[in-house]
C-alpha cells in the first residue's frame, strides 16, 4: 500500500515567508485594506484557515478574492527569488518512492506547480491551491476519497494547517522550520512535530511501518 503524503507548500517546502508577506501586504494596499499591517497580523491569519482568517479580520467576499488574485500575481513574479528549505528536494524524492504525494496549499496552484516543475520535482499527483478550493479540509477529504482506505498524513507549518488536518481526519505533522515555529505548534499538539527537514523521511517511514500489511 502506498500511503498519501499531503504537503503544504509555503513554510514546509519553500522558505517564502518574506515574499509572501510583501505580496499580501502590497495586494492589501492596492485594494485599500488596512486590517493587516504587520508581520504578526499576517501570521495570525494562519491560526485558522488563511481565507477564514482574512474574513475574520474583515476581508470578505469580492475584496478577499481581489486580494488573493493580487497576491498570486505578485507571487508569480517573485517565485524565482525564494528557495527550498535545505534537504527538502532530497526528502521529496525519497518520499515519492514509497508514497503518493499531493500538495495542498493556500497559494495559487500555478505558482506552486511551476516552481516544483522548474526544479525537476514534478513528483506530485496533483497540486491543489486556493484557486481550486480555499478549504484545506475539503481538499484533504477530496484527495482521501480518491484513495479509499489509504492512510493519509498532512504536513503543515501553521496552527491552521494542524486544525484543518485534524478536522479532515488525517494524521497531522507540524514542522518547526516554517511560519509558526516550534513553540506555537507545540500548543496545538500535532500528532508529530518535526524540528528539521532531516526528520521528515524518518517520520514518514515510521508512519508507514505502523500500517497494516494489507492492500
Ligand atoms: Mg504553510
Amino acid at each position: 500500500m502506498r500511503p498519501l503524503v499531503l504537503f503544504d507548500y509555503d513554510g514546509v517546502l519553500v522558505d517564502s515567508l518574506d515574499y509572501f508577506i510583501d505580496a499580501f501586504l502590497d495586494a492589501c494596499h492596492e485594494h485599500g485594506c488596512h486590517q493587516v499591517r504587520t508581520r504578526d497580523d499576517f501570521l495570525n491569519l494562519f491560526d485558522i484557515n488563511f481565507y477564514d482568517g482574512m474574513a475574520k479580520v474583515g476581508l470578505t467576499g469580492k475584496l478577499r478574492h481581489a486580494v488573493y488574485r493580487g497576491m498570486a500575481e505578485r507571487l508569480k513574479m517573485k517565485s524565482g527569488k525564494y528557495s527550498f528549505f535545505k534537504g527538502i528536494p532530497e526528502a521529496l524524492r525519497e518520499a515519492a518512492e514509497f508514497a503518493d504525494i499531493y500538495v495542498i496549499s493556500s497559494n495559487d496552484s500555478r505558482v506552486v506547480q511551476e516552481f516544483l516543475d522548474a526544479h525537476n520535482l514534478s513528483l506530485y499527483r496533483e497540486v491543489l491551491g486556493a484557486d481550486k478550493d480555499t478549504s484545506k479540509v475539503r481538499k484533504i477529504r477530496g484527495v482521501s476519497s480518491r484513495h479509499p482506505n489509504v492512510p493519509a498524513i498532512y504536513v503543515g507549518d501553521t496552527t491552521g494547517d494542524i486544525l484543518e488536518a485534524r478536522e479532515a481526519g488525517v494524521i497531522s505533522v507540524g514542522v518547526a522550520w516554517g511560519w509558526h515555529g516550534l513553540a506555537r505548534l507545540e500548543k496545538i499538539r500535532p500528532d508529530h512535530l518535526l524540528k528539521t527537514p532531516a526528520d521528515l523521511v524518518p517520520c514518514l517511514r515510521t508512519f508507514i511501518s505502523a500500517l497494516p500489511l494489507t492492500g
